[in-house]
């Protein structure tokens, strides 16, 4: 099937789920948005409730972060894949951090959006996103740095959410940005 069509079907799947409980209390799924030919991807964490409202990733507090760093890169938001593990808002209370069995229901499609899409970087936003992909390894250890898994480079920063509440994080933030933009292009 075209990649196209193939990721369209899976983020009408991805709409309809029920594999875990968050389907009761969506107003709605967050599947991603980007090219699917995109070179890069960036994972957070989970809707917010701004994302939950409109139904497409980082459009809120974090999202304007992003949006900024993004900026620092010189990149040009709609170039890349913007998704996160979980697609729907984890609550109660809202915002909450996502349990690990909903992790466990959602990931299929996370890895199914990384196997059609096949990008050749991959920018983890923090420590859920890092822990699925280096799930023995710590997080500050990796901070900053490139590390290769599966033909892929993988990218460790931290979520912008914690650039939001800790300018020691916006600087940091801003730095691996930096340092993303340099790298860019680099195979
Ligand atoms: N934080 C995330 O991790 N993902 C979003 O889509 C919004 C905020
Ligand atoms: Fe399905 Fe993921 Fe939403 Fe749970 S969080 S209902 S697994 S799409």
């Amino acid at each position: 099937m075209e990649k196209q069509k193939e990721i369209e079907k899976l983020h009408r799947e991805i709409k309809q789920c029920k594999k875990c409980s968050l389907w009761k209390t969506r107003t709605k799924a967050v599947p991603g948005e980007g090219p699917v030919n995109a070179k890069m991807i960036f994972i957070g964490m989970a809707p917010g409730r701004k994302e939950d409202k409109i139904g497409r990733p980082f459009v809120g507090r974090a999202g304007q972060l992003l949006d900024q760093l993004l900026k620092i890169a010189a990149i040009n938001r709609k170039k890349v894949f913007i998704t996160s593990p979980l697609k729907c808002l984890p609550t109660p209370p809202p915002n909450r951090k996502p349990k690990k069995e909903e992790i466990a229901a959602c990931l299929p499609y996370l890895l199914e959006q990384i196997d059609i899409i096949n990008p050749q970087k991959v920018i983890l936003l923090g420590e859920v996103a890092f822990s699925i992909f280096f799930p023995k390894q710590k997080l500050n250890e990796f901070r900053g740095h490139w590390l290769k898994k599966e033909g892929r480079q993988f990218f460790i920063t931290y979520h912008p959410a914690a650039g939001i509440r800790f300018t020691k994080f916006k600087r940091i933030l801003e730095n691996d940005f930096h340092h993303i933009g340099v790298f860019k292009l680099e195979a």
